[in-house]
């Protein structure tokens, strides 16, 4: 059964249908039970924990927002609590299903044909696929819209892949990685759905991350991969088709900021009331719940923005600068909000037995990834003035 969370203080959860309420009930109770115990060994050793993959795609979580899988008719709002709510538990998981199921699903189901929709969507929504987004490389981060490196060829009814790819998601372990790519013929950047199996594309792991340790990053190469006509995917032409990608999963993310921004409020919301410092639980101080309050704050206000961004998608209003604005602001707050809760947990805020630890680490990577702070700020200066300051 469906509780309201205490920390969504204005009850936004109450937006939701008795459908969508019992769907993420059913999802809490899981990440609770099955996955907020073990993620703070998988975060120690660098390891993501596949075995969650299966369970996550049963319940859903990898399915709501496509109409091939979609189990039943949901909310843009309501696929955004399913952000939150994994988030709430660990950000790499949250991760993990903005890859799968934003970048790489929804790549395929913005850019794709009906005929790709049809074969892809439905095997990455079970999890039998597992899907990453290459869009990044080593020498072309912000200024990907004009800076790609990367090659597409065409000859006859294949292309020719070449070129590298750094910091993408789930591609340590992925069958299939979307690969954007400028084609030599008209400039334009395309993607393409490669098979990972495909000779000459290989995927190293980034070592030595302090931030999503629990999900992989890897450095790729294309060297001459060859991939047929019929996995370009057939309604991309430009890199406006890869921006209205972005411009959804930046949302999420914003979503996720929030329900990182939880994670660690409620930890040190717990902690605050068992720790005892001068006679009494240090909650029981004025100055921790300052702490607390402020966390609370950021949350409630971080809230309302992404409740209102994800019913702007919902009736077809939402633009770039509205999901930029709301990424931008979210992760600001939830960087001020980790280190607030970090603060509240003392020295064992440092230690990661006591959760906090993870989740201001892991704020880190969100804070940066899908668009960094200053780029989603100047998405919105270009819409309040008119004039783009990217360059
Ligand atoms: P840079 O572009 O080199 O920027 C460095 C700094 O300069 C930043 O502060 C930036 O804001 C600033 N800057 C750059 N240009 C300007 C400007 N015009 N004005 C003002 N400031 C500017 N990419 C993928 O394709 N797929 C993934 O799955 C993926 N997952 C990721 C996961 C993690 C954990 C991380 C860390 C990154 C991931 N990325 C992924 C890449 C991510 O999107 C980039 O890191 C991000 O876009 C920033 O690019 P960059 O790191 O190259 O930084």
């Amino acid at each position: 059964t469906f509780e309201p969370l205490a920390s969504d203080f204005f009850s936004y959860e109450s937006l939701l249908t008795d459908r969508e309420k019992e769907a993420l009930a059913a999802l809490r109770g899981w990440l609770e039970r099955d996955v907020k115990p073990i993620v703070n060994d998988h975060w120690d050793r660098g390891e993501f924990p596949m075995q969650i993959v299966k369970p996550l795609a049963e319940l859903g979580a990898l399915s709501y927002a496509w109409d091939e899988t979609k189990p039943f008719k949901n909310s843009a709002v309501f696929r955004g609590f399913v952000a939150l709510e994994l988030a709430r538990v660990d950000a790499s998981v949250a991760t993990f299903a903005g890859v799968q199921n934003g970048l790489a699903t929804g790549s395929i189901a913005i850019a794709g044909s009906t005929e790709q929709r049809a074969e892809w969507i439905p095997r990455l929504a079970s999890g039998e696929v597992i899907g990453a987004f290459g869009l990044t490389e080593p020498l072309s981060g912000s200024d990907s819209a004009r800076g790609l490196r990367t090659t597409a060829r065409r000859e006859g009814d294949e292309w020719v892949l070449n070129g590298a790819k750094r910091w993408i998601g789930n591609a340590t372990f992925s069958d299939i990685t979307i690969i954007w790519a400028k084609d030599e013929a008209d400039g334009q950047v395309k993607g393409f759905i490669v098979p990972t199996s495909t000779p000459g594309y290989t995927a190293t792991k980034i070592e030595r991350k302090i931030s999503l340790r629990a999900v992989q990053n890897a450095d790729i190469t294309l060297e001459h991969v060859v991939v047929p006509e019929s996995l370009r995917l057939q309604n991309a032409n430009s890199f406006r088709d890869t921006a209205a990608v972005l411009r959804q999963t930046r949302a999420e993310v914003a979503w996720s900021a929030v329900g990182t921004s939880i994670g660690a409020y409620e930890a040190a919301v717990a902690y605050a009331k068992r720790r005892e410092q001068f006679g009494k639980p240090i909650g029981a101080h004025q100055l921790i719940q300052d702490l607390l309050v402020k966390c609370l704050g950021n949350i409630t206000a971080s809230l309302g923005m992404v409740v209102r961004v994800s019913e702007m998608l919902d009736r077809g209003e939402q633009r770039d600068e509205h999901s930029a604005l709301t990424k931008a602001y979210t992760t600001a707050r939830m960087r001020e909000t980790v280190a607030w809760a970090r603060e509240a947990v003392g020295g064992n805020g440092i230690v990661l037995d006591y959760d906090v630890a993870r989740f201001f680490a892991d704020a880190e990577a969100l804070y940066s990834y899908e668009g960094t702070r200053e780029m989603n700020t100047l998405i919105v200066g270009r819409a309040i003035t008119g004039e783009a300051a990217f360059v």
